[in-house]
């Protein structure tokens, strides 16, 4: 039997993990749930999956009676108290964006396992994180859940203790794959919310219309499997059936295909190291076809330039990056800003800030906060 706690369950993310809870009561029994606002959704989980806990980082709200049972945190320290205090073999991390770096170390402290969906806590502290966390097959403390990192996590078990020689991160190439670059720097907001494969929550769904998502992804590549920059590649890949592969020396590249459905990596992750029935569709080839492959154009999606590069930079670089994409996406999403300046937003920021340091987390969240200070003096001037 495992214990979940989960952090964002009325996210996307969260829903479908509650969906595999609720198909395997006899594997997962849900410790605690988090949300930020939806208080009336996670008040109807609670009574439904019956927690120890559950918090609102949002901040205090009056309890109904019929769920009092459960012990109640609020604020913006819920989802590390809650990870402190509640019992549970496993943290999901499902919240959207850099809320959730103190509950993931304090997962860590109390031994707890990580099933990370959340990549921007990852992409701006690896460096600390993951020095806390083994990534083997026996026991490990971390098991990705983006689909990607799964995929290329599960093409790792058949390596036989070999050295990847390359790591490809497949992409669908979002819904501006076929745009010019002037149709697409004018695009709005509701044609970048129209992903072609992938149903997911709108701060992730733009950052695939940009291919941030896929940038933050090269590094999530880079602090989970230890791999190089030059290590890392991406492949457009629109039917996105192919999840990813590792290359070995050999030439020999291994796959992770299935259905375009977040249920089967959250269900990898919950329920390993066991493969259990899927509770979405199976992939069907034949009904597929055909699979189609692309290099990536880096002129008009410049953010996969842009992640080599703060790669390369080090340091806190990579943390500049991600909170200058989450403002501009924010500012995005409100009508505030074109769809074009997310990139230049993201570009001044990090030519502005190139000394941070970032040695533990008060100094990440700090380096954090001033890129974002930046970001948003930048759109507010522009
Ligand atoms: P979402 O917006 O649908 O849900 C986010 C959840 O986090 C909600 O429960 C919300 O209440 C909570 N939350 C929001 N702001 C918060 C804050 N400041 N403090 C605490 N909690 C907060 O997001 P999602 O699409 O489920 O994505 C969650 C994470 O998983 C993201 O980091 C995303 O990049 C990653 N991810 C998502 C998908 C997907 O298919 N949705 C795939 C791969 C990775
Ligand atoms: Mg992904």
């Amino acid at each position: 039997m495992r214990t979940i706690a989960i952090l964002g369950s009325t996210g996307s993310i969260g829903k479908q993990a509650l969906d595999v809870a609720a198909a395997y009561p006899e594997d997962i029994k849900i410790a605690a749930l988090t949300a930020h606002h939806r208080k009336e959704e996670l008040f109807e989980q609670v009574r439904r999956f019956q927690p120890l806990a559950a918090g609102l980082t949002s901040g205090e709200v009056t309890i109904p009676d019929d769920v009092k049972f459960c012990k109640w945190y609020f604020g913006k320290d819920a989802l590390r108290n809650v990870v402190r205090d509640i019992p549970s073999s496993d943290v999901l991390v499902a919240v959207v964006g850099m809320a959730s770096l103190s509950c993931v170390l304090e997962a860590r402290k109390k031994g707890k396992r990580i099933l990370l969906a959340n990549k921007e806590t990852l992409v701006a502290g690896g460096h600390i994180i993951m020095p806390l966390c083994r990534m083997d097959h026996d026991n490990p403390s971390l098991i990705p859940v983006d689909s990607e990192h799964s995929a290329v996590y599960q093409c790792l078990q058949g390596a036989q203790g070999n050295r990847f020689r390359r790591i490809i991160l497949t992409a669908s190439g979002g819904p501006f794959r076929t745009w010019t670059k002037e149709r697409m720097m004018q695009a709005q907001p509701s044609d970048a919310l129209k992903h072609p494969k992938w149903s997911m929550g709108s701060k992730i769904t733009i950052d695939s219309a940009t291919m941030f998502n896929k940038a933050l992804e090269i590094i999530e590549a880079k602090w989970l499997f230890g791999a190089q920059s030059h290590e890392i590649r991406v492949l457009i890949h629109p039917e996105s059936i192919i999840h990813s592969l590792v290359e070995f020396e050999d030439g020999v590249q291994l796959a992770q295909l299935g259905t375009a459905d977040m249920h089967t990596p959250i269900m990898y992750a919950m329920q390993y190291p066991k493969r259990k029935p899927s509770i979405s569709g199976r992939l069907k080839l034949e009904d597929v076809g055909t699979l189609s492959f692309a290099a990536p154009d880096t002129e008009r999606f410049p953010a996969i330039t842009m992640a080599y590069e703060v790669l390369n930079l080090g340091g806190m670089a990579p943390c500049v990056m991600n909170a200058a994409n989450e403002v501009a996406v924010s500012h995005y999403l409100k009508g505030h800003i074109s769809f074009g300046r997310i990139f230049d937003t993201v570009r001044h920021t990090l030519d502005k800030l190139s000394d941070l340091s970032g040695s533990d987390a008060d100094e990440i969240l700090l380096g954090d906060m001033k890129a974002r200070a930046q970001a948003e003096q930048y759109i507010s001037q522009n």
